[in-house]
């Protein structure tokens, strides 16, 4: 696929709330553009109205999805602060795509798929894109987040494993507290979990998304386990 790193003014057409402080964008593509990104890839994104004031977001919809984008983010600070204040008909500016963590088709290994909190945004779109595609790769996801209230795109999961057996996941909560009610698995993504969810270490291939001390600790384990450097691709959001 040829990609052109490139600007694309793109509407605002739909903001869900999904967590405290996490809303998605879905933002539309107009009739006749395409843009061409793989999965796991990420834009930077701006306002109209200043030029460089801008932050990188992970595409979390599939390529496949050809009419619309999705993108999820957290409240956290100074650019994202105006970004919550966007209304449905708002244009932002999408420079992209960029990045090298990203799945495609000549992959046939099986993935296996480690989040931190809002990293899940990349790896949802290796699955979505997976599941439309209808791939063959196993796919083991490990999704750790702080409580069961900030869980996204918890549904679709749900869904995508329902029809498709390729799909596997776990939802690990790091700050349980009784109101939450969980009775899913609790605690970090440890070499244990890595372990009942890798089938073949040495021919699967892993991305990690996430803060970087998260990052750094999946990595130590996978290596522990018998993982190759060249097996494990990161994206690191900040430390
Ligand atoms: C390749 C890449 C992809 C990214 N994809 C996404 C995405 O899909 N969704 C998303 O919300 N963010 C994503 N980010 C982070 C995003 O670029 C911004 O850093 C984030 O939105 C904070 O910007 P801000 O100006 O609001 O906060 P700032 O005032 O710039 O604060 C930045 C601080 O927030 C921390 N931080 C970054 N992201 C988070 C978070 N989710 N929760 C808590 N603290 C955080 C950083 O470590 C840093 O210390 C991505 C970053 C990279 C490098």
């Amino acid at each position: 696929m040829q990609q052109t790193i490139q600007d694309h003014k793109l509407k605002i057409i739909e903001i869900i709330d999904e967590a405290p402080d996490t809303k998605t964008f879905r933002v539309q593509i107009p009739n006749g553009n395409e843009i061409a990104f793989y999965p796991g890839q990420f834009f930077m994104i701006r306002f109209e109205d200043n030029k460089t004031f801008q932050r990188a977001y992970s595409i979390a919809s599939s390529p496949t999805q050809k009419n619309y984008i999705y993108i999820t983010m957290d409240l956290v600070g100074q650019f994202t602060d105006k970004l919550f204040k966007s209304k449905v008909n708002d244009f932002l500016i999408f420079k992209g795509p960029y990045g090298k963590f990203y799945f495609n088709e000549t992959m046939k290994n099986n993935l296996v798929l480690i989040g931190g909190g809002l990293g899940i945004t990349p790896l949802m779109s290796i699955i979505r894109y997976c599941n439309d595609k209808k791939l063959p790769n196993k796919i083991n996801f490990l999704y750790s987040i702080k409580t069961p209230n900030h869980i996204v795109y918890s549904e679709e999961l749900k869904k995508i494993k329902e029809q498709n057996p390729n799909l596997n996941y776990t939802i690990t909560i790091t700050r349980p507290l009784e109101e939450h009610n969980w009775s899913g698995r609790t605690g970090r993504i440890d070499i244990e979990l890595l372990k009942q969810n890798i089938e073949d270490i040495e021919n699967s291939l892993y991305y990690l998304c996430g803060p970087l001390e998260f990052i750094k600790a999946k990595i130590e384990m996978l290596e522990n386990l018998g993982a190759k450097k060249e097996q494990i691709k990161t994206d690191i959001w900040g430390e």
